[in-house]
């Protein structure tokens, strides 16, 4: 080792400690190191706030104290506590993957964020270990892991995660859009999935990823965006949303839709985004020939589908599952900087001690995205 190296080996070793000098700092004004969080304690319907030992990080980690989270479908499911949440959750556990916050310390390995910094975070842990990974496709990798869901979760005053997973948020993404940009990526993974400049895009849900990904549609320039649903409150909200047209397929033929809109082939490109069945076969029977569906929803149990007609219609189907790593942080950071505005979606706020209402709001789908505030939770 020549002297220089040496040299900024002594002064890493020295901000290091004082990184970690900050970080006791901040911590110690916690009674006893603990913490508030939202946990699943038992294997059965409901959540509860409870005090829970505040994480420490790793080397490779970091500690966020936790500002805003977002309530997920997902979140419902392991609320309710339904077939899929049990197969999948451990318990006990703190829950909850949508987040946004603050840096409050830095495992001893951690290079190029700094205490303080504003973050979210991929919520997809990935291992490393598999080929798609090691070729740097790592939203391929099969072993992931999901905070919230198989480690512990952002639904808490402070959240550990490996510091790979970390995105600084930019001076103008504040912490309720940093705490939607997990289900956002998810829509701008399913939205740009395929190329929709110009095209006629069909989207199937109004749930706040399918109204947003209309909003991304309509940002990258598609011709016209329909978008289906059969809850009249969520097309109201969509069309707040964004420049699309609402669709109420209780009500509404698609094939009038179409003739109104001089769509006269059919959609090019679909994005599934409802999890029904009803709402899939819709979507084969509305596209052109030769047209692509990106799908996101999942379905509550498998279905049957009749597959002469993707096959006739020679059709491309593509699953999606999270966001891609990390070229849909860097697409939808981009995008909401230069323009992409979905903070409509957002329909209500609730501090965390009401975070009864705010599922119990979810559940009945009279919302967008709801959020909770983690800022007054010590009590
Ligand atoms: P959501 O449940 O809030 O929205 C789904 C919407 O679909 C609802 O508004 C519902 O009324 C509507 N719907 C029901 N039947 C319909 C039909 N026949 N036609 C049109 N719309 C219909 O869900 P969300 O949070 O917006 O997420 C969208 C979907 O994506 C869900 O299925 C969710 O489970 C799934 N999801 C997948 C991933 C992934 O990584 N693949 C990640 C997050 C969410
Ligand atoms: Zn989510």
């Amino acid at each position: 080792m020549n002297q220089i190296d040496a040299f900024e080996d002594v002064r890493e070793l020295r901000r290091v400690e004082e990184r970690q000098d900050t970080a006791t700092h901040l911590l110690s004004g916690h009674r006893g190191r603990m913490m508030k969080a939202l946990v699943k304690t038992r294997a059965t319907a409901g959540l509860t706030l409870q005090s829970e030992p505040i994480p420490q990080p790793a080397a490779d980690e970091i500690l966020i104290r936790v500002n805003k989270t977002g309530i997920c479908g997902t979140d419902i499911h392991i609320y309710n506590w339904d077939p899929w949440a049990s197969r999948t959750v451990p318990v006990p556990m703190v829950i909850g993957h949508e987040y946004a916050g603050e840096i409050v310390e830095l495992g001893v390995a951690v290079h190029g964020l700094a205490v303080g910094q504003r973050v979210s975070g991929e919520g997809h842990v990935v291992s490393m270990k598999s080929r798609a990974a090691r070729r740097g496709r790592y939203h391929l990798d099969p072993h992931t892991r999901g905070i919230g869901v198989n480690i512990p979760g952002a639904f808490a005053e402070y959240v550990k995660i490996p510091a790979f997973n970390a995105i600084p948020l930019p001076e103008g993404v504040d912490d309720e859009i940093g705490a939607i940009l997990d289900p956002l990526g998810n829509a701008v993974h399913t939205a740009l999935s395929f190329d929709l400049v110009g095209e006629n895009v069909l989207i199937t849900g109004a749930g706040p990823i399918g109204i947003m990904a209309a909003a991304v549609a309509r940002h990258v320039g598609a011709r016209q965006v329909v978008i289906t649903d059969v809850n009249p409150m969520r097309l109201r909200l969509a069309a707040e949303v964004a420049d699309v047209v609402p669709v109420d397929v209780g009500k509404e033929d698609l094939a009038d839709v179409k003739r109104r809109l001089r769509i006269e082939e059919g959609f090019d490109v679909g994005l599934e985004m409802s999890g029904a069945p009803a709402a899939f076969e819709q979507l084969v029977e509305h596209l052109v020939v030769g047209g692509k569906i990106a799908m996101l929803g999942i379905p509550e149990k498998p279905f049957l589908v009749d597959w002469t007609k993707p096959v006739f219609k020679m059709l491309t189907i593509k699953g999606i599952y999270g966001r891609e790593m990390f070229g849909t942080w860097y697409k939808m950071l981009a995008m909401l900087e230069s323009g992409l505005d979905v903070r409509k979606v957002i329909t209500h706020r609730f501090s965390v001690q009401d975070y009864v209402l705010g599922f119990e709001t979810m559940k009945n789908g009279t919302c967008g995205k709801v959020l909770l505030d983690w800022t007054c939770a010590a009590v």
